[in-house]
Formats: structure tokens, C-alpha cells, sequence
């Protein structure tokens, strides 16, 4: 008997090779009809017998191609058959609206490497050589379904040899869409910090040996540029550091391989998987002592970001390398990583030595996602590069379309529809023009890719962030559009959620630095009972004057005297510990009045304050850096037993006073009790504040479940600590992976929340 089925693929099936695999198996059973991409996703018309079919269905459920992603599969059966002469592959059709997923960027592949280093191959060292299973793709894609001409390829027309690779269904570069080769494909230039092109015959191998020679390079790679320069060379990166206007915050860093790597920190399995993956990300390590590595790279901090080359560019310029090169973002302090050619040679000309760049545009900057392993776990800290545009399948159904607009620091957005959320890859902070242009056109470029249009808008409750005044001049020009408000720690919370795949209530815990709570205050070390459509706050950090608002943030020694004053009056200017000892008595009388006055002191109840305060009376640091630099410091020289020395006072009504771990700080300090202890008696008492309110919460409501999140659980010891007490108190802990526990995962949350009311 002889039917004809129709099958529709969704998911991330377009640029993966998914209809020569397609292919070659409907040859394997014998089947004829067509295969081919549509706006949705792969379209399949076989025809034979129907459990041949059966058969073939199974396989390509079973063993998709690796880079795959199945969400869906539509069928009809029983069809008349056509009679189709053989089984082909069809040019792809756009009617329809767009609803397939993209593949993320790609890293090189062991197939394409080994091509690349072998002198019979075409590509024998070939900068742009990619395949089907790897190579550029979010970064590349103007538009959908994934052809070559709906990319930033179009500017290269393939050659013969090209194309007869591209258009042989056996090929392993079969509509591999950025196929190249040295006759057609982009091309590098090596130019000097003048824009200058530099004539020589290996590009690479001279960058290699400027690089050597102490100079800084920027590096076009996948999603925008690096600046590079050797990180065993103190000058070098001192000398970065200087340039980029970037002090303290560390520098990740790439290496040739996980045994490069192990010279300097310590890998597990996990770990080492983590950095070979796919997406390649930077990966946080412990680091060795003493390895080489220059001090400026990651002062002050216990672990260092290293990620593996993931484009042929990387490992030519490894090639005989055996050094770790610092890959940081090529841009100015805090805007966003340049990807143009021209900006580049425009922004960075003050920094860069050396250009290497190349002539294929990348169309949709994203940075390098970060992640770490944390508990056996892969945790996301970054989601961009090698992630995004994946969407986040969630355990509930987005009623109508929903743009969440996410917070101010390491925004995402996050535009849901049905049971995906399509959550952006790292915008950055949005405190600058170049940023929020990189906000709003990442927006439109979703909504046109995804055929998007939103009908709710949710935002944060701040009036300050610009995600929030976006959102507000949308609604102005269409007043169609929902506005949601949605508290920023309840979004935390919902993030977490949506991150795992869950709904229904839990106790949330959010810790972080600061989010605008329904009452107007800063609110940050909170405890809810929590589902998507409400939060209700059970427990919180008591309320404590910020004096001078943002610069408590930056000067972490104002939290430290608030909280000492708050906890032993004016007394405390005479003890007699290094911090009150070196304390501007000026500046914090002038403080003082400030308080008594009301006047910038912004109440908060964060436990990022509460870090800070306890890092700057440990003396550790006064004033930051970079975002939570004296919490990780804090961190960073924590060791030793733990003693649980330090308690919090919990009050009948749910307000949390820190005053006694601070006086039992205090207490330590004067008696000489090492730093280190200190800061691990701090953390577990942090670690036990959470469950003992978990404890209570689930006395009370009957609910087992913690979902833990916030900036504040990236501490990878407070992390492990809480996680580790609360298993043992037999609750179920949610914590974050595919989305970053920071406000980069706030969009996921607000959207979840948005839909719920
Ligand atoms: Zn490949
Ligand atoms: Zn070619
Ligand atoms: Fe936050």
C-alpha cells in the first residue's frame, strides 16, 4: 500500500543540517517526496508505505542531527500519494509567519578543525571555513527562513566549488549557508592602530607576534571584537586596562586547549565539559596560585573566566601558541562590544595596536556568554553568545505575545509566545545612548525575525531605568498595548521558575543588590511566597538609610558605619578596629546629617548592602570598581571551618535585623578571630537566616519547594551553602541554569508574571 504523510518540524531545525539528514534518510527507507525549510520550520512529504514511514518518523525523532532542537512535530497522514519520482530537496518557501527557532552561534567543529590544519584540504588554513554543523548563525541572520541570502554571506558569491558542495545532499557542507572558501569567501586584514592596512602574507601570524611583542590587538570574532594581548605580560595588560578605562573588573581570558588551561586553574570533568561545549563559553575557574598569570587580570578575586577558540581565526592564532591571550570585549568601559569594522577602527583607536579584522559583517552583536559549574551544575551568568536566541521553553502557555523590557544593569529583553520565551542575548547596562540603541534595535530585530507583535509590555517598577521608560513611550504610541508593572524581586523569582520549568508556589528567596519594592524602597533581601501572578513579601532585610543613594553603592564603607551606628550608636567610633580607625570622621558627620535630615538616604533592605557593609568593616575595600567588587572580595577570603557563630534576629512581623551578626563581627575582629573565618561565619549565617524562614514558610503555608535568586546567589560559597542546608532540610531548591540568577534573567520573569494576570 502506498500513502503520503505531511510532517512539520519546529524547533531549531534550520542550520543544522536537518534536511540533508532528512535526506539522506527518506534514501535510507526508500521514500520519495520532498523536504524543505518554511518560515515555521522543516516541511517533510514522503510517500511508501506507511510503515516505512513509521519507521523513518522514529528515526528522525530518535537521532536528529546534534545541533537540533525538536519542539514539535505536526502530521497527516493517509494523504493521496503524488507520486513523486525520487526524494529531493526543495528551495525554501516564506509564506507564513516566522515561527521557527534560530540557531545560536556555532564553535568550530573537530571535521572543519581538522580540514583546516590539513595541507591537501581547499580550506588548508582557511580563516572562515564552517559547515553544517558549525560556523556563524544569530550573528549572521538578517531575516528568516535561514538562505544564505537572508544573511551577511549575501556580499560573498560562492564559488563552483562552493556551490557544488553546497547544493550535494551528501556533502557534509550541504546548504551550509556561510560555506567559503579561499577563493570566494570574507577575507582577513591585519591594519595598523591607524586604519592602515599592514601588507603582509599571514595576517594571523603577524598578529601572533605583535601579540608576543606586547602589543593589544583587536580580534573581529563571531559577535563582535576582542581586544587581545598577551595575559602573561604584565605591561601588556596594565597597559589595557589603562587604555579601556577599566579598573579591577577582571578580564577573561582563552587558551589553546583544557590542558592550557589546567596550567592555571583547576578543572573538574564538568568544567572541562563545559568549556568544550557548543557554545563555548567563558568558564569561571579556581585558579592556581602563582601560575604567571599577569595580577591585573583578575585582581582580587579566587577564580579566572578562560574560554577555549571557537572560530578557525582563534585556532590559527593559537597555532604554536602556548600562551593564554586576554580576550575581553573591544569597546570603551561600559558600552557595548563593537562589531563594525569602522566603529571600531572609530571606538577603539585609542586602545588598540593592531586590527584584525575581516570583511564578513556580523549583523547582531553578542557578547560571550559566561557561565560556571556550581554544585555539578552548569549555571548561566552571561546568556548571550552560543545561546541566544534559544528560546526558554516554559511549563505554561503565553496567552498573548509579551515584551518584557528586563532591568537596567545586564538587560535582556524577552519577547514570549506560546510556550517559548525568547529571551535576548546580553544588552548590557543600559546608562548610555550606544547601549540603548543596541536595546531597541535587538528588539526590533526579534520582533521582524520572530514575526513578533507584542500586545502586553512588561516592565520594571523603577521609574528611573530606561527599560522602564521605553516601555512607557510604547504604550504612548499604541494604546492598544498592556502595561504591566512588575516588582523586581518577584520577577527574580518567577525567573527562576520559568529557568526551570516549573509554575505553582514556592518560597522565593531574592537577594540582590537593589530593585524598586511596591513601597517605594530599595528593596533586595527578600522573602516571598510566590507564584507568577503574586508575591507576597513574608520576610525582609530591616530598613537602613543609604547615605548619598548611588554613591553608598560605590563607597561600601558608608554601609559598613550606618550599620555599626545603627547597631552601637555613636560607640563605635571608638572602637578599635582598622576600619573605624581610618573612618573620615568629617565626611561621616556630614553623613549623619544627611540621615537626621532625610536628605538622599534612600532606605534599602538589601543584602548586597549587608555583603558590602560587612566587607568594608572587615577593612577589605571602601570604595568599588565594578559592580559588587567588595562582595566578591568578601568571598574570595572566606576559608576554614565554619562555625555558626552569628544569628540574625528574625521578628514576629518578618523584619530581619542584621545588628547582631554585625556586633558578633565586630566581637571576632577584636578578638583576633582570622578574616577568612569571619567571612565564612558571615556567609553560613546568611545560609541559615534562609532556612530558618523557609522553615517557618513551610510550617505555615505547607510549602516545600525554595526558589532561590538574585545577583547575590552568583556567590558561589553563599550558593552552595544555602543549597547544601536546605536539601538536607529535605526541601525541594530551585535554582537558576539556563538564565542567569542577576537581573540579566529579570525579562524571563517579568514576562512569566505578565501573562499570569
Ligand atoms: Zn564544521
Ligand atoms: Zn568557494
Ligand atoms: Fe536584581
Amino acid at each position: 500500500m502506498l500513502t503520503r504523510t505531511l510532517i512539520k518540524v519546529r524547533g531549531i531545525v534550520q542550520g543544522v543540517g536537518f534536511r540533508p539528514f532528512v535526506y539522506t534518510l527518506a534514501r535510507k527507507y526508500n521514500l520519495r517526496g520532498r523536504v524543505s525549510n518554511d518560515t515555521a520550520g522543516v516541511v517533510i512529504e514522503v510517500e511508501g508505505d506507511p510503515c516505512v514511514i513509521e519507521r523513518f518518523l522514529a528515526s528522525i525523532l530518535h537521532s536528529p542531527p546534534p545541533f537540533a532542537h525538536i519542539d514539535a512535530v505536526e502530521r497527516r497522514d493517509n494523504l493521496l500519494p503524488v507520486n513523486f519520482p525520487d526524494f529531493r530537496i526543495d528551495a525554501s518557501t516564506s509564506t507564513g509567519l516566522p515561527q521557527t527557532s534560530i540557531s545560536p552561534d556555532i564553535a568550530m567543529c573537530s571535521d572543519c578543525l581538522n580540514e583546516l590544519f590539513d595541507p591537501s584540504d581547499r580550506r588548508y588554513r582557511y580563516p572562515f571555513i564552517n559547515c553544517t554543523n558549525c560556523g556563524p548563525r544569530f550573528s549572521i541572520i538578517e531575516g528568516i527562513p535561514f538562505d544564505r541570502a537572508q544573511t551577511t554571506m549575501r556580499d560573498f558569491e560562492m564559488c563552483r566549488a562552493c556551490r557544488s558542495e553546497y547544493e550535494n545532499p551528501s556533502d557534509r557542507r550541504f546548504h551550509a549557508e556561510p560555506i567559503a572558501c579561499p577563493d570566494c569567501g570574507p577575507e582577513l586584514l591585519l591594519l595598523d592602530a591607524r586604519g592602515r592596512a599592514i601588507p603582509c602574507s599571514d595576517p594571523i601570524a603577524e598578529a601572533r607576534e605583535l601579540i608576543c611583542r606586547g602589543a593589544i590587538v583587536a580580534i573581529k570574532g563571531l559577535g563582535g571584537v576582542h581586544l587581545s594581548c598577551n595575559a602573561l605580560d604584565a605591561a601588556a595588560v596594565e597597559g589595557l586596562r589603562q587604555r579601556k578605562f577599566r579598573e579591577g573588573k577582571p578580564f577573561a581570558m582563552m587558551a589553546k586547549s583544557v590542558n592550557e588551561i589546567a596550567k592555571y586553574c583547576y578543572i573538574s570533568p564538568a568544567e572541562a565539559e563545559l568549556l568544550s561545549c557548543s557554545a563555548s563559553p567563558i568558564v569561571l575557574l579556581d585558579r592556581k596560585p602563582g601560575a604567571g598569570i599577569a595580577q591585573a587580570v583578575a585582581p582580587g578575586v579566587r577564580t579566572l573566566g578562560f574560554m577555549l577558540p571557537y572560530t578557525p581565526v582563534h585556532h590559527l592564532l593559537f597555532e604554536g601558541l602556548d600562551l593564554p591571550l586576554v580576550m575581553t570585549s573591544g569597546n570603551v568601559s561600559d558600552e557595548p562590544i563593537c562589531y563594525e569594522n569602522e566603529d571600531a577602527l572609530e571606538r577603539l583607536r585609542d586602545i588598540a595596536d593592531y586590527y584584525l579584522l575581516n570583511n564578513r559583517r556580523i549583523h547582531m552583536r553578542t557578547d560571550d556568554s559566561v557561565a560556571a559549574v556550581r554544585s555539578g551544575k552548569t549555571s548561566s551568568l552571561r546568556r548571550s553568545r552560543g545561546y541566544a536566541p534559544m528560546p526558554i521553553r516554559t511549563a505554561f502557555s503565553f496567552e498573548r505575545q509579551v515584551l518584557a523590557c528586563g532591568a537596567e544593569l545586564k538587560n535582556t529583553f524577552c519577547i514570549a509566545r506560546g510556550e517559548y520565551a525568547y529571551l535576548s542575548h546580553h544588552i548590557g547596562d543600559l546608562e548610555n545612548v550606544e547601549t540603548l540603541r543596541s536595546f531597541t534595535e535587538g528588539i526590533e530585530h526579534i520582533k521582524r525575525l520572530f514575526d513578533l507583535r507584542p500586545e502586553v509590555v512588561a516592565f520594571d517598577l523603577h521609574p528611573e531605568y530606561l527599560s522602564t521608560k521605553y516601555a512607557r513611550k510604547l504604550a504612548l504610541q499604541d494604546n492598544a498595548l498592556e502595561l504591566v508593572g512588575v516588582q523586581h524581586h518577584h520577577a527574580h523569582i518567577a525567573s527562576c521558575l520559568a529557568d526551570n520549568e516549573a509554575e505553582g508556589e514556592v518560597i522565593g528567596v531574592a537577594m540582590d543588590g537593589l530593585g524598586f519594592g511596591s513601597d517605594g524602597k530599595l528593596w533586595g533581601g527578600e522573602f516571598f511566597v510566590a507564584d507568577f501572578r503574586c508575591a507576597e513579601r513574608i520576610a525582609h532585610l530591616d530598613y537602613i538609610p543609604m547615605p548619598g543613594g548611588a554613591q553608598a553603592v560605590r563607597e561600601p564603607w558608608r554601609m559598613a558605619a550606618v550599620y555599626l551606628h545603627r547597631a552601637m550608636g555613636s560607640e563605635f567610633l571608638n572602637l578599635q578596629l582598622p576600619f573605624v580607625e581610618s573612618l573620615d570622621r568629617k565626611t561621616w558627620q556630614y553623613l549623619r546629617r544627611m540621615m537626621d535630615a532625610s536628605l538622599n538616604c534612600p532606605e534599602t533592605s538589601s543584602m548586597g548592602r549587608l555583603f558590602d557593609a560587612v566587607a568594608a568593616l572587615m577593612n577589605l575595600r571602601g570604595s568599588i570598581l565594578y559592580e559588587a567588587q567588595a562582595a566578591i572580595e568578601l568571598e574570595t577570603i572566606a576559608e576554614g571551618r565554619i562555625t555558626d557563630g552569628y544569628e540574625f534576629e528574625i521578628n514576629c512581623d518578618g523584619v530581619i535585623r542584621a545588628e547582631p551578626v554585625i556586633c558578633a563581627v565586630v566581637d571576632d575582629l577584636l578578638d583576633g578571630r582570622p578574616a577568612p573565618e569571619v567571612s565564612a561565619g558571615f556567609h553560613a549565617a546568611v545560609a541559615e537566616l534562609i532556612l530558618r524562614i523557609a522553615i517557618d514558610a513551610r510550617d505555615g503555608r505547607g510549602l516545600n519547594r525554595v526558589a532561590l535568586s538574585g545577583g547575590v546567589f552568583q556567590n558561589a560559597l553563599l550558593f552552595e551553602l544555602a543549597t547544601l542546608r536546605l536539601a538536607e532540610a529535605g526541601f525541594e531548591v530551585l535554582t537558576h541554569h539556563r538564565v542567569p540568577a542577576n537581573d540579566g534573567g529579570i525579562s524571563l520573569g517579568q514576562a512569566a508574571v505578565a501573562n499570569a494576570r
